[in-house]
């Protein structure tokens, strides 16, 4: 009930629609439907006083014809408006990815030479230059990350994101997730929990994408508990797909903001409040990555109390051997 009221209220919020398309006020299709539909209700009152008191055809036809042109016209402006959309979209599609591109290669370079220095030189760094090289290197590190998403986000937007899809060990992938997250529960007091109730769970999808999914559910559901806390993950197989949820007693997401979870950007009240290092495009990517593996991903969260995210793939397909 509430989301209906929002939606309702957001479609007549012609200053949010407009900031949120970058076009004035009077450009927003919202603005120009009213306007055509005040043209219609007008139009069809002025025919029907113009036919009562004017027996000439001319006039009605002439009347009408006026309209058919401010119809047309606040048509075409629609369209116009919805292509300069479409084109600053595509437009900004392809400057982030050269974007992107572009500042790969030095960020690796960057993060090759500190590497380099800091196990081939560092007898000769003091204590706190190490430091600093740490810390330029987790820099260089996020940094990389933010790049790569960037990348990811732009293939998606041009419906670029090619799979390389295998038969992959879906418990076997999900544990090495898990390991490779375990310093970094450990760190955050974060008790991590696992269970593949299946030996074998094979899934034909991209091994390294699905990775970079189970990485950002569990980092999240790691990162988004305030102080001490328990992580479980959970793999099955139901109905003929490879299910995962990742449990968490975390911060949780607020209801009023569930809806916009997967777009680009989004980051609830409560993380941003309290956490920084984030940027949003993680479940963007995740979700598209499932999607386009024929799988979905779905979570239930209550604030406060705690977020299960679930996604599911299909399993692979197992060949019979045909007996002659
Ligand atoms: P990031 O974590 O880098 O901000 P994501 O796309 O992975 O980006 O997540 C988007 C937002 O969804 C987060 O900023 C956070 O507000 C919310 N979120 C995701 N996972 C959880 C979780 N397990 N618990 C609470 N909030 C979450």
């Amino acid at each position: 009930m509430f989301n209906l009221k929002q939606r309702v209220y957001d479609e007549f919020n012609l200053k949010k629609q407009a900031d949120e398309l970058g076009v004035s006020v009077w450009q927003t299709p919202s603005f120009l439907f009213i306007i055509m539909g005040l043209v219609i209700i007008a139009a069809m009152t002025g025919i029907y006083v113009v036919s009562a008191h004017y027996d000439s055809p001319e006039v009605v036809v002439i009347s009408e014809s006026l309209v058919v042109i401010l119809l047309f016209t606040i048509g075409n402006s629609i369209i116009r408006t919805v292509e300069e959309v479409a084109k600053a979209n595509k437009m900004k599609t392809e400057f982030v990815s050269i974007a992107s591109h572009q500042l790969k290669t030095p960020i690796s370079e960057m993060k090759w030479q500190i590497e380099l220095l800091l196990i081939k030189f560092s007898t000769g760094l003091s204590v706190r230059q190490t430091e600093i090289m740490n810390e330029i290197a987790r820099s260089s590190e996020k940094m990389g990350r933010l790049v790569n998403d960037l990348l990811d986000v732009a293939r998606i937007d041009q419906g670029q994101l090619a799979l390389d899809k295998k038969n992959v060990n879906f418990c076997d992938l999900a544990n090495d997730s898990v390991e490779s997250q375990k310093i970094f529960a450990k760190a955050r007091n974060i008790e991590l929990v696992t269970s593949c109730n299946v030996d074998k769970l094979m899934v034909f999808a991209d091994k390294r994408r699905l990775s970079v999914v189970l990485d950002n559910l569990i980092s999240n559901a790691i990162k988004y508990i305030d102080g001490k806390g328990k992580v479980e993950i959970f793999v099955e197989n139901v109905d003929g797909f490879a299910q995962v949820c990742v449990r968490d007693d975390g911060v949780g997401i607020p209801k009023n903001e569930q809806d916009n979870i997967a777009e680009k950007f989004f980051r609830s009240n409560n993380s941003i409040k309290n956490r920084t290092d984030g940027t949003g495009l993680g479940l963007y990517i995740a979700k598209n990555i499932i999607e386009q593996s024929g799988g979905k991903l779905w979570f239930k969260s209550i604030e406060n109390v705690g977020s299960e995210f679930y996604f599911s793939v299909p399993l692979a397909i197992e060949k019979e051997t045909v007996v002659a």
